[in-house]
C-alpha cells in the first residue's frame, strides 16, 4: 500500500470518538503501510495533556481493541503523536498549532499535506473552519477535512456551515463522514444490485412493491437527553443514515464505480426527490416517544429532558422519487429508541405474481447490517406433505471468521480519506436535498406544536414502536415485514 505523507490534526483528540474509533483505525492503517514514516498526528483538546500522556492514551486505545499487538510497532506508531492544548474558540491557540504542524511537516517530510478531523461537538465545526481559514492553517500540499455528523440542524445552518468550510476547502476535499457508509452490508448494496442478473433486472417499479428501511435501537437516550432534545430521531437518524441507505437503494446504475460517477447517479436521483406537503405528512409520517414502564423512565422523565418535550424518539415515514429505477415505488422508513432489539435492516418487497396457487406471499430480499451481516431471500416453495406452499429463506451470511476480518467502518472511511476516494462520503448537493426533505417534516410538526395539536404517539418500551406506524402505508395490502 502506498505510504501517504501527512500531518493530521484531530480536534477533540481526548474525546470518545478519537479513543474508541480513530486511534485504533489509524493503527491498523499504519500496520498496512498506508501511513508509515512520513506522518504525524496532533491531538488537540483543552485539557493539559503532554505528548507522552496522549501517546499512552493512544497505546491504551490500541490494546483495548486488539487481541495481540507487537509492542515495538505500537511504540513506533505512538511516537508520531503530539498533543497540543488548544481551545478552538481562542484565536491565538491556532498560531501555536500552525507552528507545530509546520515543524512536524519538516521533521517527517509530510510534503505540506494536511488532514483536519473535526471529532468534536458540532456547534464548534463552523468556528474551527473559520479559524483554519483566517489563521492559514492549511499546508501547501493537499488539504482535506473530515466533518462528523450532524452537518447542521436544518438547511439554513448547514448552508452556513458549508460556507465556512468552503472558504478553505474545495468540495472534493470535504469528507462529510457517515459511518453507516463504512458498514459491510451497506457497501455490499452496489455489488448486489449491479453484479447480479436477477437483481439488476428486477430492481425496478415493475417488480418492486415497496422498500422498507428499519433502524431500531434497543437503548433509550441514557445520559444524552440534553443533546437529544436538540435533535430527535428525524435529525439524528433519518437526515443522514436512513437517507444514505435509501439513496443507495434507489439510485440509477452509475456509469462506472468511480466516486464522481457514483455521486452523479445519487444526485440525479435526489434531484427528483418528492418533498411531501402537509397533507401527505399527516397521512404518511408518525412521530413518537417511548413511554415508561414499572422499571424504566418515559422519555419525558429522562434526565435533562423537558417534561413537555415534543422531541421524537421514533419517526416513520414515506420517501418517493420521480426518477430512477424505483420511481414512484413507496420507500418506508422507521427508526426509534427502545425497540425490542437492536436491528438495522432493509426489506425489498417484490410484487405478487399471478400464480397457479392463487394468492401467494411476497418474495422479500432482506439485507441485515446490524447486529449481524446477512442477505436473505424469502421465497415460496412446496410443502413436503399436504397442499399449498411454505416460505423458505435462502441466506448469505458471514461466518464468525469472516466477520472477524471485516474492518471497522472508521478504518475503511479513514483509508478512503487518505487515498482521496469520496465514494462513501456525502456531497453538498446530496446533503442539501436531505435537509430540504427533513425541514418540510420539521416545519409541519412545528406548526402542529404551535397550534397545540402535536400528535406524538406514546409507545410501550422494548416492543416495536407506536402502533400508529402501521397506518402510514399507501395501500391496505402493505405492512411492515419486520414485526
Ligand atoms: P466527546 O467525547 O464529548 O469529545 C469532545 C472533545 O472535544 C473532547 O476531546 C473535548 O476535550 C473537546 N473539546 C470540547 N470543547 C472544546 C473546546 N472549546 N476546545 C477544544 N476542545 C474542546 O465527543 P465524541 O463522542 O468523541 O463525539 C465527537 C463527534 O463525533 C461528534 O460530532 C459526534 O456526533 C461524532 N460521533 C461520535 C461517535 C462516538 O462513538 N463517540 C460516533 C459517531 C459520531 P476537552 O474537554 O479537554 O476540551
Amino acid at each position: 500500500m502506498k505510504n501517504i505523507p501527512v500531518v493530521m490534526v484531530i480536534f477533540g483528540g481526548s474525546g470518545d470518538l478519537a479513543h474508541r474509533k480513530l486511534y485504533p483505525a489509524l493503527y491498523n492503517l499504519y500496520e498496512q503501510g498506508l501511513i508509515h514514516d512520513n506522518f504525524a498526528v496532533i491531538g488537540t483538546a483543552r485539557r493539559p495533556w503532554s505528548h507522552e500522556y496522549l501517546r499512552s492514551q493512544v497505546s491504551d486505545a490500541i490494546h483495548e481493541t486488539h487481541d495481540k499487538v507487537d509492542e515495538n510497532e505500537v511504540k513506533n506508531f505512538t511516537s508520531h503523536f503530539y498533543y497540543q492544548s488548544h481551545d478552538v474558540t481562542n484565536v491565538e491557540h491556532y498560531e501555536t498549532l500552525k507552528k507545530l504542524a509546520q515543524d512536524l511537516d519538516e521533521h517527517y517530510n509530510a510534503q505540506g499535506n494536511r488532514l483536519f478531523y473535526m471529532a468534536m461537538a458540532p456547534r464548534f465545526f463552523g468556528t474551527i473552519a473559520t479559524h483554519i481559514n483566517d489563521q492559514h492553517l492549511t499546508g501547501n500540499g493537499f488539504n482535506r477535512i473530515v466533518v462528523e455528523k450532524p452537518f447542521g440542524r436544518d438547511l439554513a445552518s448547514a448552508e452556513e456551515l458549508n460556507k465556512q468550510i468552503t472558504a478553505s476547502f474545495k468540495e472534493d476535499d470535504i469528507f462529510r463522514i457517515d459511518h453507516y457508509l463504512g458498514k459491510e452490508m451497506i457497501q455490499n448494496i452496489i455489488p448486489l444490485r449491479f453484479s447480479n442478473w436477477i437483481f439488476k433486472n428486477s430492481w425496478n417499479k415493475e417488480n418492486i412493491k415497496n422498500i422498507q428501511v428499519t433502524l431500531a435501537e434497543r437503548l433509550g437516550v441514557e445520559a444524552r437527553g440534553g443533546y437529544y432534545e436538540t435533535s430527535g430521531a428525524l435529525r439524528d437518524m433519518v437526515q443522514n443514515h436512513i437517507f444514505q441507505v435509501i439513496t443507495l437503494l434507489a439510485m440509477p446504475e452509475p456509469e462506472s464505480l468511480k466516486d464522481n460517477d457514483i455521486h452523479k447517479a445519487k444526485q440525479e436521483l435526489l434531484d427528483s426527490l418528492i418533498i411531501p406537503n402537509e397533507e401527505e405528512i399527516k397521512k404518511h409520517f408518525v412521530r413518537g416517544q417511548y413511554a415508561g414502564s414499572d422499571t424504566t423512565f418515559a422519555y419525558k422523565k429522562e434526565p435533562n429532558v423537558d417534561e413537555n418535550s415534543t422531541t421524537e424518539t421514533f419517526a416513520a415515514g414515506l420517501v418517493k422519487f420521480k426518477k430512477g429505477p424505483v420511481a414512484d415505488v413507496p420507500i418506508y422508513f422507521r427508526t426509534g429508541k427502545e425497540f425490542k432489539e437492536k436491528k438495522n435492516r432493509i426489506d425489498i418487497v417484490f410484487k405478487n405474481c399471478h400464480s397457479l396457487y392463487g394468492q401467494v406471499k411476497h418474495d422479500v430480499l432482506t439485507i441485515e447490517f446490524d447486529p449481524t451481516s446477512s442477505i436473505t431471500l424469502t421465497i415460496n416453495g412446496k410443502k413436503i406433505t399436504g397442499e399449498g406452499l411454505r416460505q423458505e429463506n435462502l441466506t448469505y451470511a458471514f461466518s464468525k471468521e469472516e466477520m472477524a476480518q471485516v474492518p471497522d467502518g472508521y478504518e475503511r472511511l479513514l483509508h478512503d480519506v487518505f487515498v482521496n476516494d469520496s465514494t462513501n462520503f456525502t456531497h453538498w448537493g446530496e446533503l442539501k436535498r436531505y435537509w430540504q426533505f427533513i425541514d418540510a417534516i420539521e416545519d409541519a410538526w412545528q406548526k402542529e406544536n404551535e397550534k397545540g395539536q402535536a400528535n406524538i404517539a406514546q409507545y410501550p418500551p422494548y416492543r416495536m414502536g407506536p402502533k400508529e406506524a402501521n397506518n402510514i402505508f399507501e395501500s391496505p395490502t402493505e405492512h411492515w415485514i419486520y414485526e
